[in-house]
């Protein structure tokens, strides 16, 4: 199943994705993080019964527009480590946050700051939470999966740096992108999905998802340890090596291109750039 979440003749609809067509839970749950906790079955069930719109007169927003959580990982790639100049190993991978409103949905423009000419792309894999846990066996992680995402962890790079901390550079104001669409576990095979991140339809990133350092499970279990994840949170996973800021010369995204992130059996997400309002 493909669950989104989107907007139609001024209320809010969610549900299930099929042959151009939403099945509109919003009858039923009150959202799609509440539908997520009753669990993939009864969202099926209920879907066969929903009221259905045409796709095409949706608009999306992000599939889960407020989650409680995003936790994102950093330097999950041996790549991408090498081309941060860190460290090749990593006992415990490294978290940071996000907003939601550092996110923008599939079709809306990325926004380059006022503040930075230093905007660039990470494509990653989003894991979405279902079964909420607290100090979840690595065993049992997968069993907690609601489906997957593709994330587009937009990042200032110089604000990045500023300091040891990475909150202010991966939270500008839509300076990254989540969407289009949670596609359900048995929709992805992990061991066998490669992520490809274009700007401009020139491949930049191109990675078998295996390539993790810490894998979905280990990571679900690692974040469970210190926080109860909820239906609904959101981990992005890592992005592999390619990124802008590393390549020479550099690629930093520019008013007027256009982003996409597209992973094996999860989707695409497609973002245009525009600058800051002054
Ligand atoms: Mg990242």
């Amino acid at each position: 199943m493909h669950l989104l979440t989107g907007h139609h003749g001024g209320r809010t609809v969610f549900g299930v994705a099929r042959d151009g067509t939403l099945h509109d839970l919003s009858g039923r749950w009150p959202d799609l993080a509440t539908a997520l906790a009753d669990g993939l079955g009864p969202i099926a069930d209920a879907a066969d019964d929903a009221p259905t719109i045409s796709l095409a007169e949706v608009t999306l927003d992000l599939p889960i527009p407020a989650p409680a959580k995003i936790l994102c990982v950093g330097l999950n790639y041996h790549d991408h480590r090498a081309e941060s100049a860190a460290p090749a190993g990593a006992e415990h991978p490294t978290f940071f946050t996000r907003y939601p409103s550092s996110l923008v949905p599939a079709g809306q423009p990325l926004v380059r700051p006022a503040a930075s000419t230093e905007l660039d792309y990470e494509g990653e894999l989003a894991v979405v939470i279902g079964k909420p846990g607290r100090a979840i066996p690595v065993a049992d992680a997968l069993d907690h999966v609601a489906g997957y995402s593709c994330f587009q962890d937009g990042s200032v790079r110089d604000f990045q740096r500023h300091t040891s901390q990475f909150t202010p550079g991966k939270n500008f104001d839509r300076s990254g992108s989540f969407g289009p669409w949670i596609a359900t576990p048995d929709e992805v095979d992990l061991g066998a999905a490669e992520l490809t991140t274009t700007v401009n339809a020139q491949v930049l990133q191109h990675a078998p998802i295996k390539d993790m350092i810490h894998s979905v499970a280990e990571l679900i279990a690692y974040a469970s340890i210190w926080t109860t994840l909820l239906p609904g949170d959101v981990i992005a996973t890592g992005t592999p090596g390619g990124v802008g800021y590393a390549r020479t010369p550099p690629v930093l995204l520019q008013p007027g291109d256009e982003v996409t992130v597209t992973i094996t059996g999860v989707g695409t997400l497609t973002n245009g750039v525009v600058d800051e309002a002054r």
